[in-house]
C-alpha cells in the first residue's frame, strides 16, 4: 500500500511495556504465502517502503478514522498511548502477563499495541505490506472496543468485529485516496488473514478462537467493501 496523504497525528514511541493490570491479548499465529512486489512510494511525513513507515501510517490512518467515527457518536478520541515493538518473548509485559513470539496484542492494562518485531517483519517479508496494515488496523480496533465497553460472550465475536473494523477503516483509507491500492494488495489481505485464522479443528467457542480463515475473510472484507456498519459496533 503506499500512503497519498499526511495523517493528523501519530503516536509512534518505542519504549518498555507498561506492567500494570490484566490485559487482554490477541495471538495471531503464522504467516505463510509468498512474497508479491509491492512498491510504496514515500510520504513526506512517512516513508511506507519500510514495515517501521507502514506500521506508522497504518496507527495514523487508524488515529484519523476513529476520531472521526466517534465523533460521530459524541465521544472524544483518544488515541492508544504507545505502540511498542519487542525483539523477544517477555520483554514486554501485559499486566502479569509477558508477550509471547510470533505474536501481536492491544493491552487494554497499559492502553498499548505491541508486537513481535522480528514476525511482523515475516509477515512483511512474506505475506507483503498490506498485511501491517490490516495486524496493527485489527489490535486499533481492540483498543476502541474497549474505549466503548463492548462485551462480548465469545473471544470470537471480539476478534471477528477487530476484522471488520479494521477492513472499514482501510477501505475508507482506499475509497478516500489516502492510501492507495497496489497491485496484489487484496491478495496481501487475504493471505494475512488466512495466515493469522485458527487450526483446522478449533472449536469456535473455545476462549482465544479468532475464527476460521474464511471468517476471517468474510468479516473483514464485509467491513472493507462496505463500512462501520457491517461490524454491528
Ligand atoms: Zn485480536
Amino acid at each position: 500500500m503506499a500512503r497519498r496523504t499526511r495523517g493528523i497525528r501519530a503516536v509512534w514511541l518505542v519504549a518498555v511495556a507498561a506492567t500494570m493490570l490484566a490485559g487482554q491479548a490477541c495471538a495471531g499465529e503464522g504467516s505463510g504465502g509468498t512474497g508479491s512486489e509491492t512498491v510504496a512510494t514515500s510520504s513526506p511525513a512517512v516513508d511506507t517502503t519500510t514495515l517501521a513507515g507502514d506500521v506508522r501510517a497504518a496507527i495514523e490512518e487508524s488515529e484519523r478514522y476513529w476520531t472521526e467515527q466517534l465523533s460521530k457518536r459524541g465521544i472524544t478520541f483518544e488515541p492508544v498511548r504507545q505502540v511498542i515493538p519487542y525483539t523477544s518473548a517477555g520483554e514486554v509485559t501485559c499486566g502479569s502477563e509477558p508477550m509471547q513470539s510470533n505474536n501481536a496484542a492491544y493491552c487494554s492494562a497499559g492502553d498499548f499495541i505491541a508486537f513481535d518485531a522480528a514476525w511482523a517483519q515475516q509477515g512483511y517479508d512474506k505475506i507483503g505490506d498490506a498485511f501491517i496494515y490490516y495486524l496493527l488496523g485489527h489490535e486499533y480496533a481492540h483498543a476502541i472496543q474497549v474505549r466503548l465497553g463492548g462485551q462480548y460472550q465469545y473471544t470470537i465475536e471480539q476478534e471477528l468485529q477487530a476484522d471488520c473494523m479494521a477492513g472499514a477503516m482501510l477501505g475508507d483509507a482506499v475509497r478516500n485516496g489516502r492510501l492507495e491500492l497496489e497491485d496484489g494488495d487484496i491478495q496481501e489481505l487475504q493471505r494475512g488473514l488466512i495466515a493469522v485464522a485458527d487450526q483446522p479443528g478449533q472449536p469456535w467457542f473455545a476462549e482465544g478462537s479468532h475464527g476460521t480463515a474464511e471468517q476471517r475473510n468474510e468479516a473483514f472484507f464485509a467491513g472493507y467493501d462496505g463500512s462501520l456498519d457491517a461490524c454491528k459496533l
